[in-house]
């Protein structure tokens, strides 16, 4: 082992730009001053991709938790594998949770500029910060250089596979762990590229206790691996950054996915050999969909609802998707819904220990009667309002005529929302256009053909009997009755005939709120069509 005068010189051989410490970092981010209980959250995703529901799911219970809490909610954007970064991929996560309502007490607001003073909060924008630690982390001879080329790690595997051992660099592996200074100028001299890697002390075969905020008590085996904690390209690799940002930004419980689970051991020692205060992590399970009876998790690749996009190109209800997510967190909710169906969901206490440990199902069937459900608590102004908002981003035709027949087409939306019987017909906004097709003449589809049952010529006797008692009252239905009886039919026949020449359909809503809103002229106009 390197003694500390190497490892001093080391560190100012590999960083002579450094000139901060990490006391300058913690008086530069001081602790924050909260009370004990509140949480400190952050939700850390990389801009790799289009928006994931599980993003907005994650996102979703870590503003929950530390709003509870009368803590903080911290968006940080985990930018430092530049290979994976797609175009816009910041801008998509910020500007979508936000449309999402899904609001961070501290993070960015674009590429520039941020809320909070633990900031920036776009990792590549802190990369001064991490050669501090990786300084620090060298000269305490926690951490080396290490010069091995890609090729020279590939044979070392194919060396560890032929005599049965685990791959990696670890132990008598690592071999530039113990390399003379000279060796090490020698090669910087040469330009030659380096990583900055863990001096691991850890021992695989050792035990150690963890009790996850989530998945309980755990079992893990000490980390043994010289991870890499600085990339040649001197962005720090997840695991180096995490315990610093995690520690510097003040975050009190570390909720992130369970696949990060595995690389919990090495953090851990990191955060002991960078000398902080471990934090309780909890791993969320991912969003997991059933595909002919096998669990999966939900793919950004083959499973189109996992995008964000999916839901708003349709005009989903986001605060009904919101409910369906916080049911996938905490079983209870629906319960708590129908006990409290007036209240915001906001108001619903959200427990971490209550969360799914294995794997939550997300099934659209039962997301799209949670929007159902929440559209139909809406009131008639409301769902216009919103079909509109939707309708002017994704459907011209349909703004338009929101737009120019305001006051009918809240009539129309108003059938059926007040009352005994609740309309529950619409899972998202793009319904609207069914819910209004048979209010206007230039939407409404060709009739039903009935034919079948009630010949043409009936049906037509039918409405010219109807046309001479028809007018717009509570007994209308009793009308239908008489008349039926008078032609000695059925109520049930004469209603079917009646409303396939007023709503050109078998099934509408109650016809009698139909024909208030069409108006007696438009009905009358419809019924003598039919005729003819
Ligand atoms: N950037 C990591 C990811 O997207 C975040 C993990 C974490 O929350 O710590 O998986």
């Amino acid at each position: 082992m390197r003694n500390k005068e190497e490892c001093s010189i080391l560190a100012d051989i590999l960083f002579p730009d450094v000139v901060q410490t990490p006391e300058d970092m913690f008086n530069k981010y001081p602790k924050r001053n909260l009370n004990d209980d509140s949480m400190v959250l952050r939700f850390a995703p990389s801009p790799t991709g289009f928006l994931h529901i599980g993003t907005v799911y994650t996102g979703m219970i870590c503003t929950i938790l530390a709003k509870q809490s009368s803590g903080v909610s911290i968006l940080r954007i985990e930018d430092t594998d530049k290979g994976r970064e797609i175009e816009n991929g910041i801008s998509t996560i910020v500007n979508g949770l936000k449309d999402f309502g899904v609001y961070f007490d501290e993070g960015p607001i674009d590429t520039k500029e941020y809320h909070g003073v633990y900031g920036p909060y776009i990792q590549s924008q802190r990369l001064d910060i991490y050669k501090v630690f990786a300084k620090q982390m060298v000269k305490d001879g926690n951490a080396y250089p290490c010069f091995l080329s890609e090729e020279e790690l590939e044979e070392m595997r194919v060396r560890q596979e032929e005599a049965g051992e685990r791959t990696g660099c670890y132990g008598k592996w690592a071999v530039w762990r113990e390399k003379g200074l000279e060796e090490v100028k020698e090669r910087l001299d040469k330009g030659e590229k380096f990583v900055i890697r863990i001096y691991s002390t850890g021992n695989a075969e050792n035990i150690f206790h963890t009790a996850d905020l989530i998945k309980g008590n755990l079992t893990l085996h000490e980390n043994d691996m010289d991870m890499v904690l600085l990339k040649s390209d001197g962005y720090p690799t997840y695991h180096f950054a995490h315990p610093i940002d995690d520690t510097l930004m003040g975050i009190t419980h570390i909720l992130r996915g369970d696949e990060w689970l595995p690389s919990q051991p090495l953090h851990r020692e990191l955060f002991e050999k960078l000398g902080f205060k471990t934090l309780p992590y909890g791993h969320l399970s991912p969003l997991m969909k059933s595909d002919n009876g096998n669990r999966r998790k939900l793919s950004k690749r083959k499973d189109p609802e996992a995008d964000v996009l999916y839901y708003i190109e349709r005009g989903y209800p986001k605060d009904g998707i919101k409910e369906y997510l916080l049911n996938i967190a905490n079983s209870n909710f629906y319960d708590w819904r129908i006990q409290n169906p007036n209240i915001k969901a906001d108001e619903f206490v959200l427990k971490i220990e209550k969360m799914n440990k294995a794997g939550a199902l997300f099934d659209i069937v039962k997301l799209n009667d949670t929007c159902k459900e929440y559209i139909s608590r809406l009131n008639a102004q409301t769902v216009y309002d919103m079909s509109l908002d939707w309708a002017k981003n994704y459907n011209d035709g349909i703004a338009k005529l929101l737009e120019d027949n305001k006051e009918y087409c809240i009539n129309i939306l108003n059938i059926e929302r007040e009352g005994e019987k609740i309309r529950k017909d619409m899972v998202k906004f793009e319904d609207v256009k069914n819910q209004l097709e048979i209010f206007f003449d230039e939407l409404i589809p060709d009739y039903e053909n009935i034919s079948n049952r009630i010949d043409m010529d009936k049906q037509k006797m039918i409405v010219q009997k109807y046309l001479e008692v028809f007018n717009i009252s509570e007994n209308w239905f009793e009308d239908v009755r008489q008349l039926a009886s008078t032609l000695g039919l059925s109520a049930g026949d004469v209603a079917m005939v009646l409303r396939v020449a007023i709503t050109h359909r078998t099934k509408s809503p109650d016809l009698y709120q139909v024909i208030k809103v069409l108006g007696e002229e438009k009905v009358r106009e419809r019924l003598e069509k039919y005729i003819s």
